[in-house]
């Protein structure tokens, strides 16, 4: 009984858990083969927490954890905000930061004391060398899935902080069904290598793009694209935005940023991929109820405008009495109508 029903699919939307901003998206997805998918945020809970820090021999723990959290405290990144978390939860007290910059997609870098302090992705080559961790407790995944992100004090490589994410419980499962409903999925994201194909191969996708910048993510959107694929990108972060503005269909988590949801034509209201799958079945419904529509419309036509133009009247004299076509006419808005209302049968 809500205005919403006038337009069934978009009201089914919302029952599946998408808020549909943009009909042709939710149309669009009814074609997609091709699924690009960001890992942080949107494969996983996007809540990262520290397991392990390394330090090299001329700083110790605190002071490595003090100067990286005071540098990403202005940072809305989520492994800024598990660095914060871990030095707040020592009793670490944080300094003000000068010159905070971020670096999206990489990393954060700022002025703490008068020391140059950088905080981002993990480089074993800028590093020089490979970093050898503590086993981190058994709660969190296991170290090959974790983050790695590097802290470097006045040019010089101070430590290693490894943070550990979970995948969201409904992500196995929603992955399978997508695939089985013939779609490729490839996860696409700024996190390193080695962890990006962990999670990668835990979940069966079929590839991964890592180390990406937000820019070639959109790039990889379009070289998808221009190989004839149809495709749909999926993603949560500011670093998502260009990607899901350049895709088929944007699915965008309502978890995540704003920038992410204003750039995405779907949002998955709890950030949960089930209600992808189920926005893929709704989107199938309403394509097949189009071409349904489309039928009935023509075929009324074709019937009714020969006959009211007189095309029979020389064979056996028949006319189209204008009273019998105004009645076709609503009748043929009104099938397309209800045939449009059985999308509100259709099974999530
Ligand atoms: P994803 O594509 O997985 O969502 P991002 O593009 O946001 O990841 O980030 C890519 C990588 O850049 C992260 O894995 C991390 O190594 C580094 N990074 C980004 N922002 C920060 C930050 N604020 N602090 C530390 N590292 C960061
Ligand atoms: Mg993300």
């Amino acid at each position: 009984a809500t205005p919403v029903s006038l337009v069934p699919g978009i009201g089914r939307g919302a029952q599946a858990g998408v808020l549909v901003k943009d009909a042709s998206a939710l149309e669009a997805l009814a074609k997609i083969d091709t699924l690009l998918i960001d890992k942080t945020g949107t494969l996983t809970e996007g809540r990262p927490e520290v397991v392990a820090v390394h330090v090299e021999n001329h700083i110790s723990e605190t002071e490595l954890l003090t100067l990286a959290a005071s540098a990403e405290t202005a940072s809305e990144h989520p492994l800024a905000r598990a660095i914060v978390a871990a030095a707040q939860t020592r009793g670490l007290s944080l300094v003000s930061a000068e010159n905070f910059r971020a670096d999206i997609g990489r990393g954060v870098s700022a002025t703490i004391n008068g020391r140059a302090v950088q905080v981002g992705r993990s480089d074993p080559v800028r590093r020089g060398r490979d970093v050898t961790f503590p086993a981190p407790p058994a709660v969190a995944s296991t170290p090959a899935s974790a983050t790695l992100v590097d802290v470097t004090i006045d040019g010089r490589f101070a430590g290693t902080i490894a943070l550990a994410d979970k995948i969201k419980a409904t992500t196995p499962a929603a992955i399978r069904e997508l695939q089985r409903l013939g779609l490729r999925v490839f996860m696409v994201s700024g996190d390193r290598t080695a962890t990006a194909q962990h999670v990668a191969s835990e979940l069966g996708l079929d590839g991964v793009h890592a180390e990406v910048t937000p820019a070639r993510k959109q790039q990889l959107v379009r070289e998808h694209q221009a190989r004839g694929e149809r495709v749909a990108f999926a993603g949560d972060g500011l670093n998502d935005a260009p990607a899901l503005a350049a895709a088929d269909a944007g699915i965008a988590m309502g978890t995540g940023t704003d920038v992410a949801m204003h750039s995405a034509g779907l949002v998955l209201v709890k950030g949960d991929l089930a209600a992808l799958v189920r926005a893929v079945h709704l989107s199938r419904a309403v394509f097949r109820n189009i071409k349904q529509n489309l039928f009935w419309a023509f075929f009324y036509n074709g019937l009714g405008l020969p006959l009211a133009a007189g095309a029979l009247f020389p064979l056996f004299g028949w006319l189209l009495n204008p009273m019998f076509a105004s009645v076709a006419m609503s009748l043929s808005s009104i099938s397309v109508v209800a045939n449009a209302l059985r999308l509100r049968r259709v099974r999530l």
